[in-house]
């Protein structure tokens, strides 16, 4: 067991958990696993999901023009673009692709939101699937997606209530080691941002007093499933946020993190997913007779 609990992130490659892998925990393990493992390239199915959120970004936000030569330049320019978002969504109700952090066991998480629009007043979450129209989204399709919005929603109320804050982050990330390039630096002053905003800590202590400010979060949320070739909405579904079933998600992914046990594999009545799975009857071999039987 302690080899499982030593290397959990080390076999992935990462020092944080992406929030998307837990979401993916919830489809399979062992898949989410193998991702990082066999080093696979995205889907073209993947990347056209990709396309599909840069255009909707691209329709009501310009990002920052200045490009990043090192790793605490593109530090400096997500805070910068998650400012640039809150301002946008507190001013005019709606904006997208806001990165969040968060801790749970000491671990770091990280991920990034869709969409924020304010809801009769109040903050509300609204995440995008794109997927074939023909596809019935029933509950094993959406458990993923409704473990990553709930963990977005409660990244966010922890950094709203100060239970995660700017100096948790700082130095979980080591803020102060980081220091941005000249180029960076002087892309910066051209473009008008002020010497008070120009290092790491003081656009991250400002970033999360824009969203430390932001109105209440609803308690309601959105998956909004879209069709890959029409890029219209088929399918809305509502999901309540509800405390008692984000810890059970919770404690049942850290399992696999804490290393308390392997990744793993969908259960028998649900290895109708390996059919779709590119690891199938390669790298997981978990129900390749069984399937192959039927
Ligand atoms: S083949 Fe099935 S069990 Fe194995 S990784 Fe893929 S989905 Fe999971």
């Amino acid at each position: 067991m302690d080899g499982f609990r030593r290397s959990a992130l080390e076999r992935l490659g990462r020092k944080s958990i992406a929030i998307k892998d837990i979401s993916l925990q919830f489809w399979c393990e062992k898949q989410m696993e193998l991702y990082h493992t066999a080093k696979q390239r995205p889907t073209a199915a993947m990347e056209r999901g990709t396309q599909i959120h840069e255009k909707m970004q691209k329709s009501i936000y310009v990002p920052l023009t200045v490009e990043p030569s090192n790793y605490s330049d593109w530090m400096y320019k997500v805070a910068y673009e998650n400012c640039t978002s809150i301002k946008s969504l507190k001013e005019k109700g709606k904006c997208r692709e806001v990165m969040i952090y968060g801790s749970i066991n000491g671990y770091k998480l990280s991920g990034k939101i869709d969409q924020l629009s304010i809801v009769d007043g109040k903050v509300a979450i609204i995440e995008d699937k794109s997927t074939n129209k023909s596809s019935s989204i029933n509950e094993a399709i959406s458990r993923p997606h409704i473990v990553q919005i709930m963990l977005y929603r409660k990244f966010l109320e922890d950094i709203k209530d100060g239970r995660y804050s700017y100096d948790n982050f700082s130095t979980s990330y080591k803020l102060d080691t980081m220091a941005l390039s000249d180029t960076f630096s002087l892309g910066l002053r051209e473009i008008g941002i002020v010497d008070e905003l120009l290092s790491i800590p003081s656009i991250y202590q400002r970033m999360f007093n824009e969203m430390r400010t932001l109105p209440e979060l609803s308690s309601e949320m959105e998956i909004r499933y879209i069709d890959k070739t029409t890029l219209s909405e088929f399918y809305n579904m509502k999901v309540p946020y509800d405390m008692k079933t984000m810890d059970s998600y919770i404690k049942n992914a850290m399992g696999y993190w804490n290393g308390d046990r392997e990744a793993l594999p969908v259960s028998m009545s649900e290895r109708w997913k390996c059919r779709m799975c590119r690891f199938y009857g390669k790298e997981c071999k978990t129900w390749w007779n069984a399937t192959v039987a039927q």
